[in-house]
């Protein structure tokens, strides 16, 4: 067994093998390409403390207790990985780049690493989106004389002093970023594809049901899975409240295109800027599956569950609608459970 990727959803995945009886190295191999222990976690900005993560959802089997609210995320999250790993015995390999995942013979998969190859009768794929960050194209776009950058390489406020910054997206981070920034910038603009939508009242269990289970819909359909904030909408909470106020999430529709010095619209409003974050979101991270030939025409890979329709032995876990520390940590024991089934024999869909 193959598991690729050690975030939350490679990490439960792990806990679930070992606790029914699979052995690091004997009967599963953990690998992962990032450096340390705390999966895309390790990567995020040193601002977003571990007090502004909502919703972060422990590991099965070890709590994450008493972590200092005012430390990154990044340093709270990888040192609890690096714990869980080690008090469970999971054996992570790392640095190990996945490079391929093609058919092998009898039945095996064949995963083609930069450290050697491995064959196994069934995949765990856990590579969450962090590594393929999305970056929209539009015209002029290689003309600006500015800086462009993407969330996945937001360095945290203080680059932007002095600067005319725009914002382009409608996400969580778009906001986070705004209001963050806003403080140093000399001006921020905000733009959005679609009007952002906020979500008043408290974010309930119902809510976050329902919007699982539109996402799992698509998934199911073969298309492109969506992030839960684009079917849930933005919190209102009294942060949020008060950069409404203050003009900071005040909205613009999408540019038409980008020139040199900022960004224009159709009807002649143009918008200064040194510096475009793209806060435009991630794909899932699942190239290297292309030998396979999962995609659907609709370019999502058809998920039932956690198991790839058209390849029983392929799960993807903290993809789509599990793709989120809790849904992650449900996945994970729902592969584990298909897999044993699927290596004892017992038909895929009974
Ligand atoms: C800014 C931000 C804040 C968030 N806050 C929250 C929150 O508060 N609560 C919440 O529930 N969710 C949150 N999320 C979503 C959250 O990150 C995910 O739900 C969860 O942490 C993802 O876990 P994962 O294991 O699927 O992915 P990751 O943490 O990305 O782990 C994937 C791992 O796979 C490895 N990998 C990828 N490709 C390969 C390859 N080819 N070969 C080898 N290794 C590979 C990577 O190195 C990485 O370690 C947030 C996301 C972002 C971007």
């Amino acid at each position: 067994m193959v598991v690729i990727g050690a975030g939350q959803a490679g990490l439960s995945s792990a806990y679930h093998l070992r606790r029914t009886g699979f052995e690091p190295e004997r009967d599963f191999v953990v690998l992962d390409h990032a450096p340390q222990p705390g999966g895309a976690w390790q990567f995020r900005w040193p601002t977003l403390t571990y007090g502004k993560v909502h919703g972060m959802h422990s590991l099965p089997g070890m709590e994450l207790m008493d972590a200092d609210p005012a430390r990154p995320s990044s340093e709270v999250i990888a040192e609890y990985f690096d714990h869980y790993e080690q008090t469970f015995d999971l054996r992570v390999r790392r640095p190990v780049d996945v490079r391929t995942v093609r058919e092998g013979d009898r039945g095996r998969l064949l995963v083609e690493t930069s450290a050697g190859t491995w064959s196994t009768r069934a995949l765990i794929n856990a590579t969450g989106t962090w590594d393929r960050p999305f970056w929209p194209r539009y015209p002029g776009q290689e003309t600006f004389r500015g800086r462009q950058l993407h969330t996945a390489q937001y360095p945290g406020p203080e680059e932007f002093a002095g600067q005319r910054v725009v914002v382009v997206g409608g996400g969580t981070s778009g906001t986070q970023h705004l209001m963050e920034i806003a403080p140093y910038a000399a001006e921020t603009t905000w733009v959005t594809r679609r009007p952002p939508v906020f979500h008043e009242g408290p974010f309930d269990e119902g809510t976050g049901r329902a919007a699982v289970a539109l996402v799992e819909e698509r998934v199911r359909q073969g298309l492109p899975p969506q992030s839960v904030v684009s079917v849930t909408g933005l919190p209102l909470n009294d942060t949020i409240r008060r950069a409404i106020d203050d003009g900071v999430l005040d909205r613009l529709p999408m540019f038409d295109r980008i020139t040199p010095d900022g960004v224009e619209w159709d009807d002649g409003r143009r918008v200064d800027a040194d510096i475009i974050l793209w806060a435009t979101g991630f794909r899932a991270a699942i190239d290297h599956l292309a030998p396979l030939r999962l995609r659907e025409p609709g370019g999502g890979i058809r998920v039932e569950g956690t198991r790839a329709v058209a390849d029983p032995r392929i799960h993807l876990v903290g993809y789509g609608p599990s793709a989120s520390t809790i849904g992650a940590n449900r996945a994970g024991r729902s592969a584990v459970r298909d897999i044993r089934r699927l290596l004892a024999g017992v038909p895929v869909a009974a």
